[in-house]
């Protein structure tokens, strides 16, 4: 089995860990490992999944305790928080996270404290609904919309921003359509006031929001950052079958786009799918983060289906961790042993040899990442 534990790793897709990650009791924990927004599911069920049961044998065998939660969840609330979460990443060989921070932001650790307790260079992935939201709260007209909005993407402060990322496909699905600029207009003013009547507005499928999403696209080409687009699981709150990578197509198809690079997020079940429009456009890339967690005992099928179709230069892995720093253990642990299982594989079957494996797998876990990202300074 060709060995991948020491490579360094560039999670290019992760969110923050939770304030109070270190005091969660059974349910607070499991939740990092599920979709699920049942609390019976929680009492019930998540524990006797596949992925929970291994991680926690796995976990229990590092921390080198009985593989029972109780005895777990006690033993890392008395470890120091910025020792243990820097213990799992060193095990992890984790060298850098990208950070989407538009996920539970009240209840997370700022980037700059991540970056403190994880000891790793933190850069930041601005999610574009999270904007969108933030500036109908503020602006007076459409114009001034349109101007903060831009204004926001390109100078947000905090960490450098090296991606922009949409959740499109759970607030309306990926099919995105375009939107003359008066239909926006008139737009902005109805949500405007749904705005000041709420507080807030959850922006979903909408002409305003469209108009924006495009608009975020090529700002994104200005700056030179590529889009992050969530697709396949990942909330519960979706249709699944409105986030089929497929959905995206239009905007694939679009010259005005060509020159964007996309970043299909996650993707299963539509792996396959993701795989081949990544194979058919020079501007989209891959990643399977979240299902090497969530279903981790496929995760080698996952990574041999994207290899089969797409180039490895398209492929990128990921973590999608959050709350807790057992998620980003754990996903980088899966990736690990499912690429290095299929690099054996495709050695072992004439594909490729030893070296050309080696390349493959170093592209995938940070030479892709560096260079779509253009992390020079790691
Ligand atoms: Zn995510």
């Amino acid at each position: 089995m060709i060995n991948l534990s020491r490579i360094i790793f560039i999670d290019h897709h992760a969110h923050c860990l939770l304030n109070d990650f270190s005091q969660l009791d059974a349910i607070g924990f499991r939740q990092a490992f599920s979709e699920t927004n049942s609390l019976s599911m929680l009492q019930l069920h998540v524990q006797h999944s596949m992925h929970y049961m291994h991680m926690l044998r796995e976990l229990s065998e590092y921390l080198d305790i009985e593989a029972d939660e109780e005895k777990i969840l006690e033993m890392r609330s008395r470890l120091g928080k910025t020792d243990y979460v820097q213990m799992l990443f060193d095990d992890a060989s984790i060298g850098a996270c990208i950070i989407d921070a538009g996920f539970r932001k009240e209840d997370m650790l700022s980037l700059e404290k991540l970056s403190l307790v994880c000891g790793r260079p933190i850069y930041q992935c601005l999610r574009i609904e999270s904007v969108i939201e933030d500036c109908l709260k503020n602006a007076n007209s459409f114009e001034d919309m349109q101007a903060d909005f831009a204004e926001a993407l390109i100078n947000p402060g905090g960490p450098k921003v090296v991606a922009f990322k949409t959740i499109a496909a759970y607030r309306g699905g990926l099919e995105i359509v375009s939107v003359d600029v008066n239909v926006a207009r008139t737009n902005f003013t109805e949500l405007k006031t749904l705005t000041k009547e709420a507080g807030a507005v959850r922006i979903t499928k909408s002409p305003l929001y469209h108009f924006l999403l495009s608009e975020a696209f090529e700002i994104a080409q200005t700056q030179n950052v590529p889009v992050q687009i969530h697709c396949g699981l990942g909330d519960a709150d979706g249709d699944l079958r409105e986030t089929n990578p497929w959905c995206f197509r239009t905007i694939l198809e679009r010259r005005k786009f060509s020159k964007v690079n996309f970043v299909f997020l996650h993707c299963y079940p539509y792996v396959r799918e993701a795989a081949l429009l990544a194979s058919l456009y020079s501007n989209v890339y891959i990643d399977l983060s979240l299902a090497l967690s969530l279903i981790s005992p496929q995760a080698a099928t996952l990574f041999a289906d994207a290899l089969s179709v797409a180039p490895s230069t398209k492929i990128l892995v990921a973590t999608d961790g959050h709350s807790v720093p057992e998620t980003y253990w754990y996903a980088s642990h899966s990736a690990r042993r499912a690429l290095s299982s299929v690099l054996s594989f495709l050695i072992g079957n004439g594909y490729v040899n030893e070296n050309q494996a080696m390349e493959i797998a170093d592209r995938l876990f940070h030479k892709n990442a560096q260079n779509l990202y253009r992390l020079s300074d790691i």
